[in-house]
């Protein structure tokens, strides 16, 4: 046991909170799980949580009684905010919920650094919450780590290497400024109820700079050129981004017949700065 709070299902059927498939929700009910889940998020004593879709509160639970200097959960089902008051009331003072949809809170006026997040939530909001807190103005970002849970296919995207069939965009854009690895891995009988397919806990650290210095833009859009369509040679596949492109690539020593899963993030990056040096005609 690691709070005494009541168990999850005893409050999920106190507060009648049947999940709702459109919300995506799947609960995690093991308060050790979420209490491992919370621990990859490293030693949060000192930190800031942000967790989005604390639902019944499980994860969040785990973050608190991990010693979580505060968290600030947001949720979109008011139904969950009865259950949310509980922990909060058995942690005086470390909680804070807010109500509404994640995609369009700006939590920052709520939030004191350093600042970790960590969420399980639906994969759709989840990647696209993701790609925001990549692809900030400013880098470092607000936070020092991002711990989250995906479907393990999304998980393996964001942490793959060239020349395996995941390697794409995600892998790139994650693998570019931060460090990120699969933390563990979960089966579908670790939700209530069930998903389809397995899920991972994909665990990422800011660095202090990027890799390989690059234009945050141009590197996307050349990158999103490469993998639009990553079956056929560089050659082609950055045509329209320059009518020239062979003779750039080979300038850089990149095999202009070479297809972007091969290409390292070092070579996408010095194809990058060269495009910003030298514009195409
Ligand atoms: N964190 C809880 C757990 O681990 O048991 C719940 C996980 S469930 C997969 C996802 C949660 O995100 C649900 O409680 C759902 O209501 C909430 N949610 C879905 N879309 C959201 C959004 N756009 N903003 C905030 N919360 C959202």
């Amino acid at each position: 046991m690691i709070d005494t709070l009541p168990p999850l299902r005893e409050i999920i059927a106190r507060h009648d909170l049947r999940a709702k498939k459109a919300l995506g929700q799947n609960f995690l009910l093991d308060l050790n799980l979420t209490a491992r889940i919370a621990r990859a998020a490293g030693d949060l004593s000192a930190c800031d949580v942000l967790e989005i879709g604390p639902g019944p509160g499980g994860l969040t639970r785990g973050l608190l009684a991990e010693g979580a200097r505060h968290v600030l959960a947001i949720e979109k089902d008011a139904r969950c905010l009865p259950a949310l008051a509980e922990i909060a009331g058995a942690y005086p003072g470390r909680l804070t919920v807010l109500q509404g949809d994640a995609l369009r809170i700006d939590p920052l006026a709520h939030l004191r650094p350093p600042i970790r997040v960590v969420a399980n939530l639906p994969y759709n909001v989840g990647t696209e919450l993701l790609v925001r807190w990549l692809t900030p103005g400013e880098w470092p970002p607000f936070w020092e780590s991002l711990t989250l849970m995906f479907q393990r296919e999304v998980a393996e995207r964001i942490t793959a290497q060239p020349g395996s069939k995941a390697y794409g965009r995600l892998a790139l854009l994650a693998q570019w400024r931060t460090q990120a690895r699969i933390a563990l891995t979960l089966p579908p009988e670790a939700f209530s109820p069930p998903p389809k397919v397995s899920s991972a806990v994909v665990h990422l650290t800011a660095l202090p700079e990027p890799r390989f210095p690059a234009d945050a833009k141009t590197l996307e859009r050349v990158v999103a050129a490469a993998f639009n369509q990553r079956r056929k040679m560089l050659r082609a596949a950055l045509r329209g981004l320059d009518g020239a492109i062979e003779a750039r690539l080979a300038r850089l020593g990149i095999a202009p017949t070479a297809r972007a899963e091969e290409i390292g993030l070092e070579a996408f990056c010095a194809l990058a700065r060269d495009f910003a040096a030298h514009p195409p005609r």
